[in-house]
This record gives structure tokens, C-alpha cells and sequence, in this order.
């Protein structure tokens, strides 16, 4: 046998050895993914609010919130927010 025939083989079972381990691997995940479930525990009935940014619809008690000009804007996070408040200084 060739040294590049063993090398070949080498490599085919060093796949064979990565596609049993990652399929094994994918699964936990996905059931890890399963069992967070993060907005679980917001109650249904929680108010709505629409981040102005990105279009997302947050819950207000969780919404990252900015005063400006008598008006209160929700946010789904603080990256929205420091968008929305530099394209306001960006100015028209
Ligand atoms: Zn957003």
C-alpha cells in the first residue's frame, strides 16, 4: 500500500470519526435549545410596545426605554436605542 493510499484512508476515517462525534454533538445542543425557552416566564398579558428601530414588538417591562422630547421610545435592546439616538443627531 502507498503511503498516500493510508493518508486517504486516514482521512476518511478521521470524517467518518468527526460526523459521528458532531451528529451526536448537534443533538444535545438542540436539546439544550429546547429547555431555555427565554420569554417563558412573560406573562401573556404584558403590554407591547414597537421598537422604532428595528420594527420588533418588546415587552415593555423588558424594553430598553429613552425620554426625549416628552416622549418615551422603547427599545429591544441598547444597541436600538444608541441607533435611534444617533440618527436623531444625524439630524434632517
Ligand atoms: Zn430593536
Amino acid at each position: 500500500m502507498s503511503p498516500l493510499r493510508l493518508l486517504i484512508l486516514a482521512i476518511l476515517f478521521y470524517i467518518a470519526y468527526r460526523l459521528l462525534v458532531g451528529g451526536r454533538r448537534h443533538k444535545e445542543v438542540s436539546n439544550d435549545r429546547q429547555k431555555e425557552k427565554p420569554y417563558k416566564e412573560m406573562p401573556a398579558d404584558d403590554l407591547l410596545v414597537e421598537d422604532p428601530v428595528c420594527k420588533k414588538l418588546v415587552p415593555r417591562q423588558q424594553a430598553v426605554q429613552h425620554r426625549q422630547a416628552e416622549q418615551t421610545f422603547y427599545f429591544c435592546s441598547e444597541e436600538c436605542c444608541q441607533k435611534f439616538i444617533s440618527q436623531e443627531g444625524e439630524g434632517k
